[in-house]
């Protein structure tokens, strides 16, 4: 329920100059009663005699009437109301005639005959109109001017939404005994992958803060003190180039447990999440999501069936392994790539009608994905309506068909290249295909992904796939760290991971092997990251957790197009904020006192 239909639940107001009621209240069962509000001109209507204005505060909006002969110098006065003006006005509820309720308003029965007005605020015109507005405003002038955007109703749902969802996280984390920490914004690297925003020290010149990536030590710390459940809705900063629908400061749920395994943070999670939907879903979509135990999935078989870490299960095309099939084939672009270690991956597509043009821009979309190529084919008979088919022996496409499922007239595709790009193509066709076709039912899905990998190759050396403090399953083997799987778990809801933790290292000797792993000597490591090292040296219970990005949470609750719209104040994509201007340059003198000097360009990076 939005809080514009439900002003009766919002606390009372005590009267004062300024109003009795709120707007929302304004409901037949009132009728006859005096009412002072307070608001603003939402929409005004001049007709000649009686003057209309609809009147708005957060909890909804009422009609006032102004009439000539009752309203006296409050109908003068009403000639010059702009939207937009802050006004508090008198008057008494009077129920509508039939034909001209409004059934679109809680309020649209009743009217307010206003017998006192005060204007407590001229506004200029607005940049754009709070009531008219349909979506034809850019992004910039919406976030230059957010104090008035965020007046339109879809803006007050989304906040009021996520503090909802703020407010059900807090009172569930409470009952079960977990303690809200706050953890420090100036602080050092926390290493989750992106770069560390800085903040020179004045009183250390030379020397920087970093802001927390996450605080992921520090609720390790937490652990290590004896809090045992601790959570923060935590700002979190990454210093991340250019990419769609991120915000450079953004919020998670972060949470920690001690004396827990992998299993039992799972299942408190579940819980949560399951409680903060009965608290803020309406019933019928709360229908459409499974209560938990949400089901589990191994990466690689996340990988094998849907292409990627972050499956969407509500619909199949799931991927298929043909590179055993092909081995041998006399079809060089495929035996070609599984002989330099790549694989064949391919896809059912079911029975399609599909043109030419319409493929093309299939392989046209798989080329922009990174694949060198894509392979369609038609089930027809034993073999094939494609291009390709001509390559393929009978037996070979025989084989194909059986691994496919396919049947007559389904729809092939298949990629021959790297295991990790051939994955990522189909698994991005697949979620386009299904969007295409119309394939993504209303039931939702949750799901976890289990059994990570530890680390991932990446240019010679090996890179955490979580972060460096995620635990081993069993130990560490230095000689082979591409085996070592983590204890670490990513929850997934409809495509997209909205979460994702581990048990961590307790141990500093493992640790120091993790670091050993991705090249962090012992002397870095003493300098980095001493002060873990050091409190786990002093007694670190096991311990694990999880954190959420609230953000995207809420976007999804909300359906929303962007994170921008479930964030009170956001930043556009180049990191800057076009309602106060940041970043910005600063004086020469605050330089100076930071022992800083700029250097080279200024300005945005293209
Ligand atoms: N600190 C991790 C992150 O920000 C989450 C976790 O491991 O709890 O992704």
């Amino acid at each position: 329920m939005s809080d514009r239909a439900a002003a009766d639940q919002f606390p009372a107001l005590t009267p004062n100059e300024y109003r009795d009621a709120w707007c929302g209240q304004a409901l037949p069962k009132l009728e006859g009663r005096a009412m002072r509000v307070a608001g603003w001109v939402h929409r005004r209507r001049d007709h000649g005699g009686l003057i209309f204005i609809d009147l708005r505060d957060r909890t909804g909006v009422v009609q006032l009437v102004f009439d000539p002969e009752r309203s006296g110098g409050a109908h003068e006065q009403a000639h010059d109301l702009r939207s937009e003006d802050v006004i508090t006005a008198r008057g008494e509820v009077v129920r509508r005639s039939a034909e001209t309720v409004n059934t679109q308003m809680p309020t649209g029965e009743v009217e307010l005959w206003v017998n006192e007005l005060t204007v407590l605020a001229d506004a200029e015109t607005p940049p754009f109109g709070v009531e008219s507005y349909s979506g034809e405003v850019g992004e910039e002038a919406r976030l230059r001017h957010r104090y008035i955007d965020l007046r339109r109703p879809p803006m007050q749902e989304a906040m009021a939404l996520r503090h909802r969802v703020t407010t059900a996280m807090r009172n569930h984390l409470d009952q079960r005994g977990f303690l809200e920490i706050e953890t420090p914004i100036l602080t050092r690297s926390t290493p989750e992958g992106a770069r560390d925003f800085l903040v020179p020290s004045r009183l250390q010149q030379g020397s920087f803060y970093a802001l927390p990536q996450s605080p992921q030590l520090f609720k390790q710390l937490l652990m290590c003190a004896g809090f045992e459940r601790y959570f923060q809705i935590a700002r979190c900063f990454r210093d991340e180039d250019f990419r769609a629908d991120r915000q450079p400061d953004f919020t998670q749920l972060d949470l920690e447990m001690s004396f827990v395994t992998a299993d039992d943070v799972m299942a408190a999670n579940e819980e949560l999440i399951d409680a903060v939907f009965d608290a803020v879903l309406d019933e019928s979509v709360r229908a459409t999501i499974p209560r938990p135990p949400y089901p589990r999935i191994p990466y690689d078989e996340s990988i094998a069936r849907f292409g990627n870490d972050r499956p969407d299960m509500r619909f199949g095309l799931e991927l298929a392994d043909l590179t055993d099939a092909l081995r041998e084939t006399e079809f060089k672009v495929f035996r070609g790539a599984i002989e330099s270690g790549g694989m064949v991956r391919g896809l059912n597509a079911g029975t399609r009608d599909m043109p030419r043009s319409a493929l093309d821009a299939l392989i046209e979309r798989a080329q922009q994905l990174g694949a060198k190529g894509l392979v369609w084919a038609f089930r027809e008979g034993d073999g094939w309506r494609s291009p390709t088919a001509k390559f393929l022996s009978a037996a070979e496409l025989t084989d194909l068909n059986s691994r496919l499922s396919a049947e007559e007239g389904d729809l092939l595709l298949i990629v021959a290249d790297s295991p990790a790009r051939s994955a990522e193509v189909l698994g991005t066709l697949r979620l386009d295909l299904a969007e295409r076709f119309g394939l993504i039912p209303d039931r939702q899905s949750l799901v976890w992904v289990v059994d990570w990998p530890m680390f991932e190759e990446q240019d010679g050396g090996w890179n955490a796939l979580h972060h460096p403090f995620t635990a081993p399953e069993g130990g560490l083997d230095p000689a082979n760290p591409g085996a070592a799987r983590a204890q670490a778990y990513d929850i997934v809801w409809n495509g997209q991971e909205i979460g994702g933790g581990s048990i961590r290292i307790s141990r500093p000797d493992l640790q120091q092997q993790a670091f050993d792993v991705l090249g962090i000597t012992p002397e870095e490591a003493e300098a980095r990251f001493g002060f873990l090292l050091e409190a786990l040296r002093y007694g670190a219970p096991p311990h694990g957790g999880i954190a959420y990005g609230l953000d995207r949470f809420v976007q999804r609750l909300l359906g929303a197009d962007s994170i921008r719209d479930v964030i009170a104040f956001p930043k556009v994509a180049s990191g800057g904020d076009p309602l106060t201007g940041a970043p910005a340059p600063v004086d020469a003198s605050a330089l100076r006192e930071l022992g800083l000097r700029v250097q080279g360009a200024k300005g945005p990076i293209a």
